[in-house]
């Protein structure tokens, strides 16, 4: 291969001493002499513009712009050349798409991931990352992460070099944010800082936390109620009839209390907990209306006028029961919240394809403010009159959920003083055409 490099180059000296001779016979040694001078000089200015060609090219290594040549040698060298560029790039092209491939899972990674060097500057971050400690990805790179989050127990998680336990904090810029942050470390001194967001975590286990300490709260006082009254009865041993029996009527006003609590809270939980798709039963809503109105006429006393319209006759798919729940909590509210005489009425209607179940009562009404928090567990307006009228706090609750499974809307309208309007918004994938 080399030697025939050596020919190929020597080609033109080997053919121009060749003519040289023929020319020395013919004419003179100095004709040759010129000849061979004239030839060696062209041979050297070729090849001195081939290698500044080179030079130029290399300053600006383009495949496209690979010089070429017209002898063998040189094109030999350029073809080459363009080969080698062209599997560079390739490889160029093939690393690139591979860090582009691994960019792209670390950017979907629901966790933000930095790489900190020993001196715990950061080497690289995925954008979550970015975003959990508003890091710039080109001008906080190759930065002391400890000069960007300055955070106490930050930099003393960092320092510890302890990672079994992760830190729990709220990053300073962005305080809505609760970050749940591990550090792994690998290989040479290198430490993986993974952040997760664990703020809906949080949030939920602040609501479990709430709801436990409402609960044993509603429970803590009927129970208070009635162990006093069972020490009174222990106590005074010659109580009179009535007396005794105004004390029972009041022990068994709290235990009721206590089991509608416990009634409400299994029905919700067992709402929470329920993943079964929903049943398809046909439900007549009318029929059902009725039932719950001649249950509503009992918890009044007739003391509402309490009317039915039904508008349509669009029956429903699915659960006869959450249904008569969810409508019979709707009731009992109008009843529970609207002075005697005042009137309530129940609709069903079909409006656009959908099918609309509503409560519309003339009573006390809610003020705007507190429309939006209705249906969170133990939400009152008004503690007392919630309490005193038998209420859990967990009714509206329960209809949000029975809703829910629905694909439903729950529609809240109402004025204080003039009263209220809940309505039950069925999607036309549930409502059947009679
Ligand atoms: P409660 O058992 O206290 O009635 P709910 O979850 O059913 O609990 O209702 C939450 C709160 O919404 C009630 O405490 C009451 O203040 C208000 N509310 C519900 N329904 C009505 C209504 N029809 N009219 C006025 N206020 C209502």
């Amino acid at each position: 291969m080399l030697q025939d490099f050596w020919f190929r180059v020597s080609l033109p000296i080997i053919y121009g001493a060749m003519v040289a001779v023929v020319l020395w016979g013919l004419f003179s040694a100095i004709v040759a002499l010129l000849f061979m001078l004239v030839l060696l000089v062209c041979v050297m200015a070729y090849r001195a513009r081939q290698i500044s060609k080179l030079a130029q090219w290399i300053q600006d290594p383009r495949l496209e712009a690979v010089p070429e040549a017209i002898d063998g040698v040189w094109d030999d060298v350029f073809s080459r050349l363009y080969q080698m560029v062209k599997k560079h790039n390739q490889t160029k092209q093939a690393l690139a798409d591979e860090v582009k491939y691994i960019e792209q899972a670390t950017a979907a990674l629901p966790e933000g991931v930095a790489i900190l060097d020993k001196g715990d500057r950061i080497e690289w971050c995925n954008p979550l990352a970015q975003q959990h400690f508003d890091l710039d990805p080109e001008q906080d790179v190759m930065q002391d992460i400890t000069y960007l989050v300055r955070q106490p127990e930050f930099i003393d998680y960092l320092r510890e070099s302890n990672f079994n336990e992760p830190l729990i904090m709220r990053p300073e810029r962005h305080d809505d944010l609760v970050l749940s942050i591990h550090l792994i470390a690998y290989g040479d001194d290198k430490r993986l800082l993974i952040s997760r967001d664990i703020t809906q975590l949080e949030r939920l286990e602040a609501m479990r936390r709430d709801f436990v300490a409402n609960v044993s709260h509603e429970l803590r006082t009927p129970l208070t109620v009635v162990s006093g009254f069972v020490e009174n009865l222990q106590d005074a041993t010659n109580l009179d009839h009535d007396k005794k029996q105004h004390i029972l009527q009041l022990m068994a006003g709290q235990t009721k209390r206590m089991s509608s609590l416990v009634a409400d809270l299994m029905m919700l939980s067992k709402l929470e907990n329920d993943q079964r798709p929903l049943s398809e039963e046909v439900i007549d809503v009318g029929v059902l209306i009725g039932e719950v109105y001649e249950e509503g006429k009992l918890l009044s006393n007739t003391e509402h006028p309490i009317t039915v319209e039904i508008k349509s006759d669009v029956k429903l798919r699915g659960n006869g029961k959450e249904l008569r729940c969810a409508f019979s909590n709707l009731l009992s509210n109008a009843i529970r919240y609207t002075p005697a005489g005042q009137a309530i009425i129940l609709r069903w209607e079909s409006v656009n394809g959908q099918a609309v179940f509503s409560m519309q009562d003339s009573g006390i009404g809610i003020s705007d403010q507190h429309l939006s928090r209705l249906t969170e567990r133990f939400y009152r307006v008004d503690h007392s009159r919630s309490r005193d009228s038998g209420g859990t706090g967990l009714g509206l609750a329960i209809v949000k959920h029975i809703a829910i499974r629905y694909q439903a809307t729950l529609e809240i309208s109402s004025e204080e003083m003039v009263g209220s309007t809940f309505s039950l918004v069925f999607p036309s994938k549930r409502v059947l055409l009679t």
